[in-house]
């Protein structure tokens, strides 16, 4: 075990709901999730951020990052796919291994949602 979290989800030593892993990228469900599906994606190999990690590393990752987005976007019936990455603390990052989020975005208001609008609307009127 090292003290890096995701550095042992990487070695297995830590668990995770894993979705894709390869001999260079592990990805998995983020634990404290923005919408349902959202995912990251790191380096199986330790680097701190953006600053640190290679062009050839970072390319395969954002491939990686292509691939898995389909799938996500697909399996939650999303409308879109938000791709985060943070680096420093006054950007937000919190774990300082290299990852990138895949974000499930909500579906575009459909005509069902925006006929339930009118209904709710509707409800609120008739109260007044
Ligand atoms: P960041 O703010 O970009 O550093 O994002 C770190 C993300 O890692 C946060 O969204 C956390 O919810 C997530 N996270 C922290 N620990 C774990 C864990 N053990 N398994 C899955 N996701 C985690
Ligand atoms: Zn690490």
């Amino acid at each position: 075990m090292t003290d890096c979290i995701f550095c042992n989800i990487a070695k297995g030593e830590v668990p995770a709901s894993v979705i894709y892993e390869d001999d260079r990228a592990i990805a998995f469900l983020d634990i404290n999730p923005v919408s349902e599906g959202h995912t990251l994606v790191a380096p199986k190999q330790h680097c701190a951020d953006i600053h640190e990690i290679t062009d050839d590393e970072i390319a395969y990752l954002y491939k990686v990052v292509k691939k898995i987005s389909g799938a996500v976007k697909q399996a939650m019936g999303a409308a879109g796919i938000k791709v985060e990455q943070n680096n420093g603390r006054s950007s937000g990052q919190i774990i300082f291994h290299f990852h990138i989020h895949i974000i499930p975005t909500p579906q575009k208001l459909s005509e069902t949602t925006k006929d339930r609008f009118d209904e709710t609307a509707e409800k609120i009127r008739k109260l007044l």
